[in-house]
């Protein structure tokens, strides 16, 4: 934020993959927005967007929202949904991730570049592939849940080297990548296999993919 001149104090909408912890903490939130912390502009309304779950979640926060804060809106997404607002469109498809959780990844674009979050999923799910190939776009940058690292198990809820390299490839079948791609692997977890950047990078290497790093910085 501080090296990238970001003003977080500017941001108006947030997108919520799903309802876990480590991306969804309305206790944060809360805390985070509150006077200690932060100077929220007055009239700005605050966008929330993420599944049922996610704004359930939500919900609470918006109960204990306090009169010096604009009111949050909440904005369900849903499998195939899109928004647009300031010259972006942003799609929600469906993600293979604890179901409760309302799990969605985005597909984020303005102007002639797009981003896939794909935070948290295992391999794509059907409806997901189903929609990519009906919606038939070029990604220029995919982050990509790599929580496993180069472990060969499939966990069923997030993805290893193994089924990254499975979705690029039917990616690129698909038109959706190509070499102009950056493709970056990311949520890395201690319990994965071999997921220090050192142990990762020579399999990376062989395979033209990235890991993401702290302060290293994509151009695309
Ligand atoms: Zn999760
Ligand atoms: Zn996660």
């Amino acid at each position: 934020m501080a090296e990238n001149g970001i003003d977080l104090g500017s941001i108006r909408r947030i997108f919520i993959t799903h309802a876990h912890e480590d991306h969804l903490s309305e206790f944060e939130i809360e805390n985070l927005r509150d006077s200690c912390y932060s100077h929220p502009k007055k009239g700005e309304p605050f966008n929330f967007y993420g599944s049922k779950p996610v704004l359930e979640k939500l919900g609470k926060y918006v109960e204990r929202f306090t009169e010096r804060d604009t009111l949050p809106v909440l904005n369900e997404m849903s499998h195939g949904r899109t928004v647009e607002f300031d010259g972006y469109r942003v799609t929600s498809v469906h993600a293979k991730h604890s179901e409760n959780t309302g799990p969605l990844f985005y597909i984020i674009n303005k102007g002639d570049k797009t981003l896939m979050y794909c935070h948290d999923t295992s391999y794509f799910p059907d409806d997901t592939w189903e929609y990519l190939k009906s919606h038939p776009f070029h990604a220029d940058f995919i982050s990509i849940d790599c929580t496993a690292g180069n472990d060969p198990r499939d966990s069923g809820s997030h993805m290893s080297v193994n089924q990254n390299l499975k979705v690029r490839d039917r990616l690129t079948e698909m038109g959706i990548m190509d070499d102009s791609t950056i493709f970056c692997l990311n949520h890395f977890s201690h319990n994965g296999y071999d997921v220090l950047p050192d142990e990762l990078e020579p399999i990376l290497k062989a395979n033209g993919i990235y890991q993401s790093e702290d302060k290293k910085v994509f151009e695309f």
